[in-house]
């Protein structure tokens, strides 16, 4: 009999089941896929070139230095000198906004070439000197049981706590920048992932885990592509013990007189005291037979493509900086607003706000040794405001569509067209792959395609609510171990940790079912 299954074995799957096998506990991981991974996979997309992309989820910020430790990860992460890159059409000229990591000279020019003064970079100085603040607070917490909201707040100060907490994104930034372009380049941490307008605060939800990640809220490149973190946590939980098939999708849970049976779709049947739930909350609630939770639906293309060369850009700007860091085009704060009142209105925005970067620019490890002496590179777009609903009826075409429209878009600002770019395979068949939020519900399970599983929380408790590692659900020995719980999306680790956490201290008190 196990302590534990875990239904999935996505990264925080696997990383629950390490920290629960080092404890001792006897734990089976079940997994729909005929892989483990999740949305945490690379792959060769394209059969004749050995390039393994990072299919769906590509940067690394989130994920704490303490979980490594933990758990003795070497699994790398690596920094870039360049954050951003936005090309802007103005007049008929082709300008660009270099943002580096040190907002060093180059910054400080393309600043003042784009917005006229110097007064917006340190608008943007003092806004993320805010951002720090709130970052030195929150980050500490996230593996321990949730903060109360006032104890937060204490510690942040009620000035910066209402800003950035309390008062919608939008209006925050409309009092603190002046230029709709840099204003766009700050609300895109609220949005991505989020089909929301800058007037929700789920947007100011969004900003802050993509900000506050290990204190410094920096997006990293996963050495050797995001399938390294699932090989390396799968062969640590192999050699912890840790029982892990795939190809066992669980559709039931059985009570027993011990715990819980979990029955998959082949009939096989799995006995435990403890239930991880690393699917999604909605997957949790169809095993269950209970309500799913309100969530937003996906509303985000991931496109993958190879290339044999970069493209030149209009702006004459060298590629190799450009696509560096995040490459932000049509992310100006007014065409994510028209974006999004189109998309909440059924259409496909006329502009659809996207962005993208090259990984081998930083990391060639994940082609082979000929490709990278033939130059070829990868490039991974996100794009922004298109919901699964847009793609209900005719799912195929309207991706056709939207793929045309952003590359068409993308061209505006490049010398060579991306189409003259992109490798071809042996069929002449151009390497670029798209998925919609629909095609993440068939592939991996993600409801609507929402790549958080559902919609973000705030990362603390209301004041007076019970002490809660935010894993819990309704039913006894039964916790969320994935991306739905409260500060459980993007590639952490950390509902994996605090879903462990909270079985070993409950079973320690010796509360069961
Ligand atoms: C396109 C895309 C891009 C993203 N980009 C980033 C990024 O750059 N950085 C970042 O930090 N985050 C990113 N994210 C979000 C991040 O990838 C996810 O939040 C995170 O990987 C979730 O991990 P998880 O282990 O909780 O769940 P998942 O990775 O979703 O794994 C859950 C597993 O459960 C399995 N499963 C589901 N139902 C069942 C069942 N009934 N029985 C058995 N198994 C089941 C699934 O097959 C899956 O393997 C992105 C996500 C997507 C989709």
């Amino acid at each position: 009999m196990n302590d534990v299954v875990i239904i999935g074995g996505g990264h925080n799957g696997l990383i629950a089941a390490c920290y629960l096998a080092k404890a001792g506990k006897k734990v089976t991981i079940l997994e729909a896929q005929d892989q483990l991974g999740g949305a945490t996979v690379s792959q060769q997309l394209f059969p004749d070139f050995d390039a393994k992309l990072s299919r769906y989820s590509y940067l690394v910020s989130l994920l704490p230095d303490q979980i490594r430790h933990d758990l003795g990860l070497t699994f790398t992460t690596l920094g870039r000198e360049v954050a951003s890159f936005t090309p802007v059409q103005r007049e008929g000229e082709n300008l660009g906004l270099l943002i580096t990591s040190d907002l060093g000279a180059q910054t400080e020019e393309d600043f003042r070439a784009i917005t006229g003064s110097d007064a917006e970079l340190e608008a943007w100085k003092s806004f993320y000197r805010d951002v720090q603040i709130i970052a030195d607070v929150m980050a500490p917490t996230l593996l321990k049981p949730l903060p109360t909201r006032s104890e937060l707040r204490a510690k942040i100060g009620d000035r910066i706590w209402n800003e950035i907490v309390e008062r919608p994104l939008g209006e925050v930034l409309e009092a603190r920048f002046s230029n709709d372009v840099i204003k766009g380049i700050v609300l895109t941490d609220g949005l991505i992932g989020t089909f929301a307008d800058a007037h929700s605060l789920q947007s100011n939800i969004c900003f802050l885990y993509h900000l506050i990640g290990n204190g410094s809220g920096e997006w990293k490149v996963p050495q050797g592509g995001m399938g390294g973190l699932v090989r390396e946590l799968t062969q640590l939980a192999h050699s912890l013990g840790v029982t892990m098939e795939c190809s066992r999708k669980v559709v039931a849970l059985e009570v027993t007189d011990k715990g819980y049976q979990a029955i998959c779709a082949d009939t096989s049947r799995f006995e435990a005291t403890y239930i991880l739930a690393n699917c999604a909350p909605h997957v949790l609630a169809e095993i269950t037979g209970s309500t799913p939770p309100d969530s937003l639906d996906g509303s985000q293309m991931k496109i993958n493509m190879l290339l044999k060369k970069l493209p030149r850009l209009k702006s004459g700007v060298d590629p190799r900086l450009a696509f560096a860091g995040t490459f932000h085009f049509d992310e100006s704060y007014s065409q994510f607003e028209i974006a999004y009142r189109q998309a909440a209105a059924g259409e496909i925005p006329e502009i659809i706000p996207a962005e993208m970067y090259c990984h081998t620019l930083t990391d060639t490890s994940i082609l082979s040794p000929e490709l990278v002496k033939q130059g070829y590179q990868t490039l991974t777009l996100f794009a922004l405001h298109t919901p699964a609903a847009l793609f209900d009826n005719e799912p195929e075409a309207v991706k056709a569509k939207i793929v045309r429209r952003l590359l068409t878009q993308l061209n505006t600002y490049l010398e060579d067209p991306i189409e003259e770019c992109l490798a071809l395979a042996a069929d002449g068949s151009p390497c670029i792959e798209a998925k919609s939020p629909l095609d993440l519900e068939t592939d991996i399970s993600l409801p609507r395609g929402n790549i958080f599983h559902k919609d973000l929380s705030m990362p603390f408790r209301e004041d007076g609510t019970p002490e809660s590692w935010g894993v819990e659900t309704s039913f006894p020995n039964i916790f969320i171990c994935g991306a739905g719980a409260i500060r459980g999306g993007g590639v952490s680790g950390i509902p994996g940790h605090n879903a462990a956490q909270a079985i070993l201290s409950h079973s320690s008190s010796g509360t069961f079912l």
